[in-house]
């Protein structure tokens, strides 16, 4: 029910105009308060201006640290009341509307006051969020819906907005506010796990899977190396949040991978020019040589030796360093089949389009599998292995002996 501002008539939810009076539902601030507006603005720039007077006079030495200066406050003598009559002219955002009808509404229809502060937080400008989560988190908190309060209590946590009294005064002293808003937001996730209200998953790379974290955000099992991933969510979602968080690493992996594989390209450059130029420096050693032996046409000989090795050594020495990074060609590849042979190992047929050649293995949700190709079946690998658990969702990568980074990497569910 909304309750009409003007003449108090109840009003079903989905009605814009009062049926009653006929006014407006959804009203825009009214004279008082936009007359509160520059009654502030002008009272305001009245104070900074004595400040900038008292300031003049005194000639006191301010440090540094603090933002309070004669020409900040001489700008704000002048700027805040601008500001004010700015702010009562304007149109009231439809955020603001929401949320000032929602406020109304707390004792009369809570219900109504939860569903306008949700539209509220749709509508508002990102940096607006951080309040409204509050004011709504507060209201969930006090008719008992305590899952939905702890949500928005986790989504303030990281909203650009919170913790807006301790920036003021983190920027008051020149300290980075938005420094200390992720500080306060990490305390206050690790309270709300340590409280339990709140899960924290991560990937631990020694387990070689998703595991809950304790409040200092560690894996149980092993306090270093710190998890990656880290995914705060309420106690019921965990089972769904865990191939999420999987997801996750495994982006992140990746694009830690393409790095280093551009820095080893990029550092390849140098060193090839590095090989280039001792292979050219052994060459011309020869060439005195060769320039002897053919001494009777010099002119014919001695170029021609030095042409070759100009255009052969070039790309010998560039190809090697990507190749031998990522390995054989994978990119098509994919699972073909798995499958459980009968001594309970799992088999994963691994399908390499382009074909595959050399010794490889695979580690299947942190188990060590052996991989095998069969003479008549050049473009697959069968890796097989034990210790995973049938209808898990496991992450899977193969490897090239001796070549440290994956060829390939999937994530699928064991059979
Ligand atoms: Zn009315
Ligand atoms: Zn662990």
């Amino acid at each position: 029910m909304i309750q009409c501002h003007k003449c108090q008539t109840e009003n079903t939810a989905d009605r814009e105009k009062c049926q009653e009076c006929g006014s407006d539902l959804l009203p825009g601030e009214g004279l008082s308060d936009r007359l509160s507006y520059i009654v502030y603005g002008i009272v305001g720039g009245v104070l900074s201006g004595i400040v900038v007077y008292l300031l003049m006079k005194s000639e006191i030495e301010l440090p540094d640290c603090l933002l309070i200066s004669p020409q900040l406050c001489l700008l704000a003598t002048i700027g805040l009341p601008i500001m004010g009559i700015a702010s009562a002219l304007r149109k009231t955002p439809l955020y603001q509307r929401y949320a000032t009808r929602a406020r109304r509404h707390i004792e009369l229809d809570p219900e109504q006051a939860i569903a306008d502060f949700s539209q509220a937080l749709e509508l508002a400008p990102e940096k607006e969020q951080a309040g409204l989560l509050k004011e709504r988190a507060t209201l969930y908190e006090k008719l008992g819906m305590e899952e939905e309060a702890t949500r928005d209590e986790l989504d303030y946590t990281s909203s650009e907005g919170a913790y807006g009294g301790g920036r003021g005064v983190a920027r008051f002293f020149g300290a980075d506010d938005d420094v200390y808003a992720a500080g306060r937001g990490e305390d206050d996730r690790k309270a709300m796990v340590a409280a339990g209200r709140v899960k924290a998953l991560g990937y631990c790379s020694k387990c070689g899977s998703v595991v809950e974290l304790n409040p200092k955000l560690r894996c149980p099992e092993h306090s270093s190396p710190k998890p990656k991933a880290v995914k705060f969510v309420l106690p019921d979602e965990v089972e769904a949040a865990i191939p999420e968080v999987l997801n996750e690493y495994t982006k992140e992996r990746r694009t830690r991978r393409n790095v280093i594989i551009i820095v080893a390209l990029v550092l390849s450059i140098p060193l090839s020019c590095c090989l280039f130029s001792i292979a050219m420096r052994g060459f011309s050693k020869a060439t005195p040589t060769a320039m002897a032996t053919a001494s009777r046409i010099p002119i014919i000989s001695s170029p021609s030796p030095t042409q070759k090795p100009l255009s052969t050594p070039e790309p010998k020495i560039i190809l090697p360093s990507p190749t031998s990074v990522v390995g054989e060609d994978f990119t098509d590849a994919s699972i073909m089949s798995t499958g459980w042979l009968q001594d309970g190992s799992l088999l994963v047929t691994l399908h390499v389009p382009s074909g595959v050649e050399g010794i490889y293995h695979a580690v299947v949700g942190g188990n060590e599998f052996t991989c095998e190709i069969l003479e008549d079946y050049p473009e697959r690998l069968y890796c097989h292995g034990k210790g995973v658990k049938s209808g898990a969702q496991v992450e899977a990568s193969w490897y090239q002996e001796g070549i440290e980074l994956p060829v390939y990497e999937t994530i699928f569910t064991v059979p």
